[in-house]
């Protein structure tokens, strides 16, 4: 399965480098066996989504890949560490390792920069001034250099998680993991966050995006991966998964979204 030869990447070019690599990945709740043995490996400016039915395990795996969920077996290697190490300092990995959820999280307090300088000031990466000046050169980035010092409240909630993805990669991460970003938005705020998406595809981010637009999916992925029943039961191009599935799984899924 190439992931260099897809249409979607636009000038870019897909590393050699594993940027993520799971083996054998197995997370129960309980008696609840959620993910029953993943195995994939993600490379450096790979960008892949993940889609698959309401609770097939998409989200448990995104949250695998920064420890924000244990993994119950299997090994979860994210750039030089491995998370299922209990020697792993998480906090540390987790400076390279960016998430966006469904909600946008911000601090209703602070301003739009304050939102955005607030981890690497704390992480001592950056001075104030300098978190400053990376917050306007974020905001700018995503649309939004006049929002600066404007309360979150003010914002629409497409500008909100541009806001959000903005806070994400203050700390200058070496991956994006996506979960849904644009599940909770009206219709018409999606196109200006799935832009952002995009535009940090062009520039090389190795993304996973959890997401149910499958236009975009088909648009910006080099890989998609289908997931059911805690499994990854069909890895391909966008062209493979969506024009030639060959799972009856997924062309089931398939028939019920498109
Ligand atoms: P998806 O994102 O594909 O909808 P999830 O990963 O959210 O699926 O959930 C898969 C299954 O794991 C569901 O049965 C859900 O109830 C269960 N689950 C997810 N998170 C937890 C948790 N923190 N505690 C218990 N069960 C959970
Ligand atoms: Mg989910």
């Amino acid at each position: 399965m190439s992931t260099a030869t897809t249409d979607n990447s636009g000038g870019r070019v897909v590393g050699e480098r594993v940027m993520v690599d799971v083996q054998g990945l197995e997370k129960s709740f309980g008696d609840n066996h959620v993910l029953t043995g993943i195995t994939d490996q993600i490379r450096e400016r790979e960008v892949v989504c993940v889609i698959g039915p309401s609770g097939s395990g998409k989200s448990t795996f995104l949250r695998c890949l920064n420890r924000l969920e244990e993994a119950t077996s299997g090994t979860v290697q994210v750039g030089d560490y491995d998370l299922t190490d209990p020697q792993v300092d998480i906090n540390k990995v987790r400076r390279h390792i960016g998430m966006v959820f469904q909600q946008f999280n911000l601090f209703p307090h602070m301003t739009v920069a304050e939102n955005i300088m607030l981890a690497p000031v704390e992480l001592g990466n950056l001075t104030k001034p300098e978190a400053r000046k990376r917050a306007e050169e974020l905001l700018d980035r995503v649309g939004l250099a006049d929002k600066a010092d404007a309360r979150p409240a003010s914002l629409s909630g497409g500008q909100k998680q541009r806001v959000a993805i903005a806070r994400s990669l203050a700390m200058s991460p070496k991956i994006m993991l996506f979960d849904e970003a644009t599940s909770a938005l009206d219709p018409e705020m999606v196109g200006e966050v799935l832009q952002v998406i995009r535009d940090l595809a062009a520039e090389g981010m190795t993304m996973v995006l959890v997401t149910h637009e499958m236009g975009f999916a088909r648009e910006v992925a080099d890989r998609v991966l289908f997931m059911d029943g805690g499994k990854i039961v069909e890895s391909g191009t966008p062209s493979e998964i969506f024009d030639h599935p060959q799972q009856p799984r997924l062309q089931e899924f398939l028939s019920k979204v498109l």
